[in-house]
């Protein structure tokens, strides 16, 4: 098989395997084929990586952070040179498109690597003068061993935006890939290894959800940052309170995009295909309620139909591909079921609505007008290809609308009036809010969600806070004064 890496685990600077875990079979979801074979971690796989972890935090802490950083950053460089290869491998663990694998994955999580490695240096604690003498110094100390969880969709990047941060505290981590893509973090662990990082510092282990809880639940592991869905999230965050554990939670979401009657409708229409149908829609930050103000609607809706013409869904390996399959059989019966309960429910199916009819998980772009704030299909999130448009007349109703939800993941606003964009944007009960385009989510800006889709924010200057805490340091300078 072409895609079975060495071993299942990565565990202190090596292959590691044991046949006793549970199968796991990897597909290509574009065709169905079993593409690797590995096993899910064993209790003594677990008990490994997370001792070699923490056996090496100690050291990997008492570097510079000069010295940590050019690690990451010579890892950042050897990812972008083997950008193809990796995005090779990306498809047909995801069966994304190559032309988005190509520049959306390993290239993103290089930029994590990049601009962690370049703050690693710069990583202090401050001086803080008191009345008469006496100051306080805080020290930014590394939180021990941090454990990674993530979710399928984009599993390179995960692993960079979870592992980059974490070391460049000073922490060490043990990753968990899905299940459903479990081979790109093992490259990532190899490349780590080969660009300096020494062995333990960052470990990948294979498995299900019960070897992410074993991992939550150990005494060693300080911090827990989880991609996945929200219940996942309820779960893990329960369990890591438990321990008083430091967490990140980076869940899902129904955002809303609102379409403006004084928007440019071509850049709206871009906006909500990126936001819809990116990755086959499997985008937690996606904008799956395209709130369209009523007299723009009908053109806003042609002008999508004509658009999805262009699309050109076929094998991910193809250049010119633009739309691929769905990650897995499961998560296309998902989004099968959701636009059955759409139709059921009274939606107006414009686009789409099946099944397409090759080997692979399939589904064609879909998008149901006329929706309503209480259908299933505005209220749940889908995570495949299916957008909701839903009628808006004035500012105030879309407002309250748009907020009406258990989720805070994103949001987007179209319009060319200024103010009411800024304004929209400061109404918002979301933690990424975008203006006049969708989804973009660069390494310097901080992402995550408010509500229901998550605590805490990866990426950015912000992520320091969540991988690392403060000691504080008091120095007197004079008599201790008691009181008898
Ligand atoms: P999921 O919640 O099913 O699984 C996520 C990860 O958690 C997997 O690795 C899984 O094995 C593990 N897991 C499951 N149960 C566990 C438990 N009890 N303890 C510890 N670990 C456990 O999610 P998924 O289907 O892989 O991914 C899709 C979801 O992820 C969507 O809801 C999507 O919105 C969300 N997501 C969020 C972001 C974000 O940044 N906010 C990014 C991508 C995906």
């Amino acid at each position: 098989m072409k895609f079975q890496p060495r071993a299942s685990h990565f565990i202190d600077g090596e292959y590691v395997e044991d046949t006793n875990g549970t199968a796991i079979e990897v597909i290509y979801p574009a065709t169905g084929e079993v593409i690797a074979r590995l096993h899910s971690a064993t209790p003594v796989i677990v008990e490994q990586a997370l001792n070699s972890a923490k056996n090496a935090q100690a050291a990997w802490a008492a570097l510079s952070g000069t010295e940590r950083g050019r690690i990451l950053r010579r890892a950042s460089d050897i990812m972008r040179e083997r950008n193809y290869d990796l995005s090779v491998l990306e498809t047909h663990d995801t069966g994304k498109p190559i032309q988005e694998t190509t520049v959306a994955d390993a290239t993103s999580g290089a930029d994590a690597l990049e601009y962690f490695g370049g703050l690693a240096a710069s990583l202090t604690g401050e001086h803080i003068p008191l009345g008469g003498g006496d100051f306080v110094y805080t020290i930014r100390e590394a939180l021990g061993v941090c454990v990674g969880i993530g979710a399928w969709n984009y599993p390179t990047q995960i692993a960079c935006w979870k592992g980059a941060p974490a070391l460049a505290c000073g922490n060490t981590m043990v990753f968990k890939p899905s299940e459903t893509t479990p081979l790109s973090a093992l490259k990532v662990a190899e490349i780590l290894v080969e660009a300096g990082a020494p062995k333990g510092v960052y470990n990948v282990i294979q498995g299900y959800g019960d070897v992410g809880a074993s991992l939550v639940t150990d005494p060693r592991v300080a911090k827990v940052s989880l991609t996945g869905s929200v219940p996942t999230g309820r779960k893990v965050y329960a369990a890591a309170a438990d321990g008083m554990k430091h967490v990140t939670m980076e869940l899902g979401g129904k955002s809303p995009m609102i379409v403006f009657d004084d928007a440019d409708i071509e850049n709206a229409v871009s906006g909500a295909i990126l936001g819809n149908f990116y990755s086959s829609g499997q985008v937690c930050s996606n904008g799956t309620r395209v709130f369209v103000q009523k007299s723009i609607k009908e053109a806003f809706l042609k002008r999508l139909s004509e658009r999805l013409d262009h699309a050109k869904i076929g094998d991910p390996m193809d250049e010119n591909v633009s739309f691929g399959p769905m990650v897995s059989e499961n998560q296309m019966n998902i989004a099968l079921g959701y636009i059955e309960k759409g139709k059921a429910e009274g939606a107006r199916l414009i686009y789409g609505g099946e099944r397409i009819d090759r080997d692979g998980y399939f589904l064609q772009p879909t998008v149901f007008a006329d929706v309503t704030d209480n259908m299933t299909i505005a209220r749940e999130e889908i995570f495949g290809p299916v957008m909701s448009v839903l009628d808006f007349e004035t500012e105030e109703e879309v407002m309250a609308r748009a907020n009406d939800t258990e989720f805070g993941l994103a949001a987007g606003v179209f319009t060319n009036d200024l103010t009411r964009a800024h304004r929209i944007v400061a109404g918002f009960e979301a933690g990424t809010c975008y203006i006049n385009t969708y989804n973009l989510a660069p390494v310097e800006a901080p992402f995550g969600g408010s509500k229901m889709s998550g605590v805490g924010r990866e990426n950015s200057k912000l992520a320091i806070n969540h991988f690392s805490e403060m000691k504080t340091v008091y120095v007197s300078m004079n008599d201790v004064e008691a009181p008898y």
